[in-house]
């Protein structure tokens, strides 16, 4: 061998997967990919045997096989011309690549899937430098660019013809692809697994009133967590550097947690809830869903900071564990959800239905944009609906500041949420309040019968607390939510 394998080390660290090509005894061949190539010795080499497959069922049956690996930094690329000699299922070499598999499978989520059976042992025979002129032309400079054009226009699909026709038109005309392939779920024996069961990309305790919930525990601290990803792509999104990270980036970042420790986390910073949050939590619901009920156990309350749009399911399955929600309501309009959200309006409207016939606390923000959804016919739609779900519902009015892909637009006027919230109150809302006004008299909460002031609040920061238990001091009339 011209090549050593010694020499090759960089390309069998795992950062680029290797491609297997074997045939079967017929010559028919097969090409896969493979978790690890593991250098064993200057001859040899180990590949994990995880699942019988195709590539399995050949080498046993013809044992000779080429491995295709890259140079990570240089890209550049190498074939191993393989022979199979045994599979390891015992001792140090099985152990070093179980505990490799499981540290891969641990970080993408895939613990249950990814399992060591074997570690099949090869004699290296050759190896090959594979010329630059074989391999495939690199993508264009700007394919990202095309990419995030065609995904922004698939996103505004909303039907499965439509969707196909795009995608089409998209290939062909940013990528020059004439003819594709559109794979299609099979539910049969479709299953779907989570990325984000885990890291944890922000972790922090805040004054409950930042998420913002008011009428629960008020001043209390909610240990805050989010993961990355949302299933919106808001245009004025505040968090969209974590919001948007797989979509935009193409990675999952965050430190790894376990339900316990984020339960554990809350406990000892005398939280009393968790608050799923930053981002979206029916991302991440598998993870909040086995903190949420370990939190439960605790005596710790669960609060979900979300977009509302889930399914009928997913609440289902919440409720049990779910104590409150500040669910956005970003506007009335169909349209505003297609364009700036790429999402729609009716799920978000049955979410909030759906939290209140299952006595979930609910409040619900709406972020007043100029010229996108400060219409007052707009607004009084909004706040005609929270009305039908009881005039006790929390309504948060809250001033937009230029963010993300909307710093063309002005930040809203005071005097606009003033407005909003005077046609909260003409609604019948018994409690109207406005979001990033600081000092405002409308961070307070008041009783709806003698007015009293129950909860006199200067920022985040509780300053005058008038109720008993849950009844305003004066004439006794209960305020809704969770005091005791
Ligand atoms: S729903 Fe919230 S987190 Fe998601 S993109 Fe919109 S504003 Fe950002």
């Amino acid at each position: 061998m011209n090549i050593s394998l010694e020499s090759l080390r960089p390309c069998l660290d795992g950062a680029i997967p290797a491609v297997v090509a074997t045939a079967s005894p017929d010559g028919t061949p097969n090409v896969a990919y493979a978790s690890q190539v593991h250098y064993v010795d200057p001859e040899h080499v180990a590949l994990s045997f995880q699942f019988f497959s195709k590539t399995r069922e050949n080498v046993l049956a013809h044992p000779y096989a080429q491995v295709q690996v890259i140079e990570p930094k240089s890209f550049r690329h190498f074939r191993l011309k393989v022979h199979y000699l045994r599979t390891e299922t015992s001792g140090p070499l099985f152990e070093y690549m179980k505990a490799q598999l499981a540290g891969i499978a641990a970080r993408t989520g895939m613990a249950k899937v990814f399992a060591l059976r074997g570690a099949d042992v090869y004699r290296v025979l050759d190896i090959e430098n594979v010329d630059p002129r074989l391999l495939p032309a690199p993508a264009p400079p700007d394919a990202l660019l095309k990419l995030r054009g065609t995904l922004d226009h698939l996103g505004a699909c909303d039907d499965l013809a439509g969707l196909a026709d795009r995608a089409l038109a998209a290939l062909a005309q940013g990528f020059g692809i004439r003819h594709a392939l559109l794979a299609m779920l099979d539910e049969s024996g479709g299953t779907l697994y989570t990325l984000v069961y885990g890291p944890v990309i922000a972790a922090s305790v805040d004054p409950i009133e930042k998420k913002p919930i008011y009428h629960l525990y008020p001043g209390s601290e909610s240990y805050s967590i989010a993961a990355v990803g949302c299933n919106f792509r808001c245009s004025f999104c505040q968090n969209h550097e974590i919001s948007q990270m797989p979509r935009e980036e193409g990675r999952i970042a965050g430190r790894e947690m376990t339900p316990r420790e984020v339960a554990n986390g809350a406990i000892s910073s005398s939280s009393k809830s968790i608050s799923y949050t930053y981002t979206e939590p029916t991302i991440f619901f598998e993870f909040a869903h086995d903190t949420a009920r370990l939190a439960r156990e605790k005596g710790l309350k669960n609060i979900f900071v979300t977009n509302g749009f889930m399914t009928e399911e997913a609440l289902e399955a919440a409720s049990p564990w779910l104590d409150a929600a500040n669910v956005d309501l970003k506007s009335f309009r169909d349209d505003f959800y297609k364009h700036h959200c790429g999402a729609r309006l009716e799920p978000v409207l049955d979410t909030l239905r759906g939290m209140k016939k299952r006595g979930i606390w609910v409040e619900v923000t709406t972020l007043v944009i100029p010229t996108l959804n400060d219409d007052e016919g707009e607004l009084r739609e909004i706040a005609a609906f929270i009305r039908s779900l009881g005039d006790e519902v929390p309504w948060h009015v809250s001033r937009f500041f230029p963010r993300y892909r909307t710093q063309n637009l002005l930040p809203t006027p005071v005097k606009t949420i003033d407005r909003a919230l005077e046609i909260g109150r003409q609604a019948g809302l018994k409690h109207v309040y406005s979001g990033n006004v600081p000092g405002g008299e409308s961070d307070n909460t008041y009783c709806s019968q003698c007015k009293n002031l129950l909860i006199g609040r200067q920022g985040y920061t509780i300053r005058q607390y008038n109720l008993a238990g849950s009844k305003c001091n004066h004439c006794g009339t209960t305020l809704a939510g969770v005091f005791s």
